[in-house]
């Protein structure tokens, strides 16, 4: 008796109604970058010790006869396109190889300040500002990235107006934008989403001293996706992100490889 009760839902799970079946083709979409290339010029925090390093240990032909390339690389977890766990800023919180998969695989929103953050680089992404995007788009879900758009990628990688100052060792001078703690209180607290991410260089704006955005994020246990870029060629909604960083056991962070893909047009 009870092996009949238990086959039925077995059954219901190996084969879906029809219809149901999530069948992913690409051929649908748009595949956009969200990620700046790691070289030379990558743009890494004023007291990092060092940039990104790439050590050609072998390039060219072989004693054998065949054409061989690998290289060593050496890089600070936070820099370029990369992502910060939540115990960067959060003790006993996740580290990188722990984020499950469902934070850095969601459906995007993406709120533009771009306009506002053109008159003031200060500029921090408001309480109101998410519920304006809200009165126009919908209620934010439980478990959407949320891709703030400030249009700051464009300096990308002149250090001295992306960061608003390049005073090597010194973090005291930054400007740039990114989320206020109200808006990051709404987002990550009430609207309970699956992570945070910014075309600038921290989650937390260039002249903040007490990262109070990396400190609400953390304290949820949710990741923030910094240096992204491209995030004009996506729309407010629809967007599908994929954020794989490199799976660094124990990291505070590490370099994230972010895509998006994008519902094209019938
Ligand atoms: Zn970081």
């Amino acid at each position: 008796m009870s092996s009949r009760i238990l086959i039925l839902p077995v059954l219901l799970l190996w084969f879906p109604a029809p219809g149901a079946a999530q069948e992913l083709d690409l051929a649908h979409y748009r595949l956009v970058d969200l990620t700046h290339a790691f070289n030379a010029r990558t743009i890494y925090w004023p007291t990092s010790p060092s940039g990104f390093r790439l050590e050609q240990l072998h390039h060219g032909a072989t004693a054998d006869g065949y054409f061989y390339s690998a290289n060593a690389l050496c890089t600070p977890e936070h820099g370029g396109t990369h992502l910060d766990a939540p115990i960067h800023f959060g003790e006993g919180r996740l580290t990188a190889e722990q984020i499950p998969l469902q934070q850095l695989i969601a459906p995007a929103v993406v709120i533009d300040v771009s306009e506002k953050t053109a008159r003031d680089p200060d500029y921090r992404l408001s309480r109101g500002d998410v519920q304006e995007f809200e009165s126009r788009y919908g209620q934010i879900e439980s478990g959407a990235i949320v891709l703030l758009r400030t249009g700051w990628s464009r300096y990308w990688p002149d250090r001295k107006t992306y960061l608003g100052d390049d005073t090597a060792g010194d973090a005291s001078r930054l400007h740039f934008p990114s989320y206020g703690e109200a808006a990051a209180r709404l987002l990550v607290q009430e609207r309970k989403v699956a992570a945070l991410g910014v075309d600038t260089a921290s989650i937390d704006y260039g002249q903040s001293a007490d990262f109070a955005v990396h400190r609400v994020a953390a304290e949820q246990n949710v990741p923030g996706f910094e240096n992204l870029t491209e995030l004009g060629a996506l729309p407010e909604r629809g967007a599908l992100i994929i954020a794989l960083p490199m799976k660094i056991e124990g990291g505070s962070g590490g370099p994230l490889r972010a895509i998006a893909l994008v519902p094209a047009h019938r």
